[in-house]
């Protein structure tokens, strides 16, 4: 078999009654039935390592061969995924994003995430954020229109309504860097409200606990530095990016056989050749499908979504 199901998690945790009720994430009890579901249907779970062979060394995959997959290295996964994997006998593979354990700062991502689980009301967020940058486009006149920022970044999106993609995508890409920074930090401070710092060590794993992880046969993958778009950044800051990241993890990969997962899914040929370059095996994306050794190239790996696979939905059937 060359077929291989690779699910993406990113939180994994108690989120109904808890600090963060509109965090959008994958409840630790629906974590398990998913493990059940994918035990009890016959799917075999595979190791990263068995993934890089069957690209490199002709390594038949079993039947329903199914790869789990963690981004952005959350305190829930060794909290919680950790412990539940190793009972089971299962790998995971988790990709850290080197500035998490070496900055005490929260990335722009997670801001994201937070603010628009703080406050529940988009609408308003929406509107909060076109007067911040009405604020700043009286200093700064390089900065569209609103009708125009509106026109090209509020569609509705898969998973998500058209006022939180716009806020999502504004405060992901869309923004001059610098002033994305600023303004982020403004809407964090009056709707999150806690230290960033606070947040920060909540959070993220820490490095001793990334170690252990290792040590207990977990996969330890690359997720760049800072967390950003690669592939719409300029090449040198790219390989710096990708560089940074993978040095914070020396102890953690085999820097002549690694995996890489993009962030965002960004990627262009610079950033393929790049990490070709530096020793990466295998590119895991965000695009969505199962994902065939023998059609799919190894630096373009699709994966699926938790949500695509009980007790959430059964998508999962319609890839093959
Ligand atoms: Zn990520």
């Amino acid at each position: 078999m060359s077929k291989v199901y690779i699910i993406m998690y990113h939180y994994v945790r108690r989120i109904r009654g808890s600090r963060y009720p509109g965090i959008k994430g994958l409840e630790t009890e629906d974590f398990v039935k998913q493990l059940d579901f994918l035990k009890e249907n016959d799917f075999s779970f595979i190791r990263a390592e068995d993934l890089i062979a069957s690209y490199y060394e002709g390594y038949k995959l079993p039947e329903r061969a199914v790869l789990l997959t963690f981004d952005d290295a959350y305190s829930d996964h060794f909290d919680t995924v950790f412990p539940i994997l190793k009972e089971r006998g299962i790998q995971g593979s988790f990709f850290v994003p080197g500035e998490i354990l070496d900055q005490r700062n929260v990335l722009p991502v997670n801001k994201i995430h937070f603010l628009l689980a703080a406050e529940a009301d988009h609408h308003m967020l929406k509107h909060k954020l076109l007067d911040i940058l009405d604020y700043f486009r009286g200093q700064n006149t390089d900065l569209p229109a609103d009708e125009l920022l509106l026109a090209e970044f509020e569609k509705p999106g898969k998973y998500d309504d058209k006022e939180t993609v716009f806020i999502k995508k504004m405060l992901q890409y869309a923004l001059p860097e610098a002033l994305r920074d600023i303004i982020l930090a403004r809407l964090f401070e009056e709707f999150v409200g806690v230290k960033e710092e606070a947040l920060w060590d909540e959070l993220y794993l820490k490095d001793y606990q990334m170690r252990l992880m290792k040590q207990s046969g977990m996969f330890i993958g690359a997720h760049g530095y800072h967390h950003y778009h690669l592939g719409e950044a300029p090449v040198e800051e790219m390989r710096k990016d990708i560089e940074k990241g993978l040095n914070i993890l020396r102890d953690c990969l085999d820097r002549n056989s690694w995996v890489m997962n993009y962030p965002y899914g960004s990627f262009n040929e610079q950033v393929e050749e790049t990490i070709r370059s530096l020793g990466a095996k295998l590119a895991v994306t965000t695009a969505v499908g199962i994902n065939d050794t023998e059609r799919n190239d190894a630096f373009h790996i699709s994966r699926l979504n938790t949500n695509d696979f009980p007790p959430k939905s059964l998508r999962f059937r319609e890839y093959r």
